[in-house]
């Protein structure tokens, strides 16, 4: 069986769904691989890797996925692949089944066996397929790197001849796997770090990573189904926008993460709160493509208010294209191992990663529980 790589057409999106090095894996499963010449040079990965690694190189998207049995991708396809692809061919990718549902019923009416890389449960056998985690690492990791580089101040502790420059302070809001990483890294650079969830079983993690987890005196809790956190009442909401309140005005480095899987965003910072910041300080929102977690974000931009510089990345796995690939790939190549045998496609639907991750098979929209709300 084939397996394609297709490569990435949105702007900015620099990774690529398949490593060269996980060639030889998918060979193992009895798959060839064909990979649409340049696919993997925004992520530094030339055509003649992919070739020494074993993969055919073809010269544009149909002659790829042509005669495939999987299409593999970061992003969506676009409507010109969806026409491309051939009848009943697996296309894996992230999907946004949950906030594209009119996306989700074209690859159905394109009788396309599509799997919503998002969509992968959230249990053990399934760790290491989880796009989500992989990408919301680098996400954590290089949100601190961006926003401690548009500070006007530094992160460390220096003590020198010109004098002691006390440790930058950094706010980490939502302590799931971007913003444990966003912890993390900020340590790393010596800053004082302070984070809240509304997760009470995440208490542990921030303190064990060296940070101070933010006490409210009545609790703000919300966990949700598999993992993840569900919204909070008014009055428990109100009480975090109190707590925030009294710790941002002397925060430096701010870092959001806040996310309830299929909503908007939850609103954390208001304008009133940045304009209690020193300017100079910086917010990152990694909320951003879900209406951020701060009122002024802008998707993609950086807006300046109060000489507070407020980012709303849109894609910063993609900044980190070569890591973030690798993650990707292994993520793939390990649902394929569940998905392939002995170059076989074998779609077992009453497996819970099959039937949690498709979203379209046999020309149908697919709605089991996880995806009550795909439309
Ligand atoms: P996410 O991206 O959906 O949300 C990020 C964080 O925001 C979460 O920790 C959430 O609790 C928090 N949040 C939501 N609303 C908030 C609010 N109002 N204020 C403050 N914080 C708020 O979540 P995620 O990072 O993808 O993962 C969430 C959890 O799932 C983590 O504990 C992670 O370890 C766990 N997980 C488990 C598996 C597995 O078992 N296979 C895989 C991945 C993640």
């Amino acid at each position: 069986m084939n397996v394609a790589v297709l490569g990435e057409i949105l702007p900015g999106e620099h990774r690529v769904a398949l490593i060269p090095a996980s060639i030889p894996k998918l060979e193992k499963l009895g798959c060839e691989v064909t990979v649409v010449s340049g696919a993997g040079v925004p992520s530094h990965f030339s055509d003649d890797e992919y070739r020494e690694a074993g993969a055919t190189i073809a010269p544009d998207v149909s002659a790829t996925v042509h005669g495939a049995g999987v299409v593999l991708k970061v992003q969506a396809p676009t409507d010109e692949e969806i026409v491309a692809l051939p009848e009943g061919v697996v296309f894996i990718s992230l999907l946004s089944p949950l906030t594209e549902p009119e996306l989700i019923g074209r690859l159905g009416a394109a009788k396309v066996t599509a799997f919503a890389l998002e969509l992968i449960p959230r249990i053990t056998r399934a760790q290491s397929m989880d796009v989500l985690s992989s990408q919301a690492t680098v996400a954590g990791y290089k949100a601190v790197l961006t926003g401690a580089d548009e500070l006007a101040k530094f992160l460390p502790m220096f003590m020198t001849a010109a004098g002691t420059i006390r440790p930058g302070k950094v706010l980490v809001l939502g302590a799931g796997v971007a913003g444990l990483q966003a912890i993390a890294t900020a340590r790393r650079l010596g800053a004082k770090v302070e984070a809240f969830d509304v997760r009470p079983a995440v208490r542990e993690q921030i303190e064990s990573l060296g940070a101070t987890f933010l006490e409210t005196q009545e609790e703000v809790a919300g966990e949700g189904e598999g993992g993840y956190a569900k919204e909070l009442s008014e009055e428990q909401h109100q009480r975090e926008l109190e707590l925030i309140a009294a710790h941002i005005a002397d925060t430096d480095l701010v870092i959001t993460t806040a996310q309830i899987p299929g909503r908007p965003a939850p609103r954390l910072i208001t304008e009133e709160m940045v304009d209690t910041m020193h300017p100079g300080s910086v917010i990152v929102d990694l909320a951003a493509n879900s209406g951020g977690n701060c009122a002024v974000t802008r998707e993609g931009e950086t807006v300046v208010r109060n000489g507070v510089k407020v980012m709303g990345p849109a894609n910063l796995p993609a900044e980190i294209p070569m890591h973030a690939s690798q993650m990707f790939s292994k993520n793939v190549e390990t649902l394929l191992k569940e998905l392939v045998a002995e170059g076989e496609l074998l779609l077992d639907f009453e497996d819970e990663i099959v039937a949690g991750t498709c979203v379209t098979h046999g020309g149908e929209v697919l709605h089991g529980p996880t995806k009550k709300k795909l439309g």
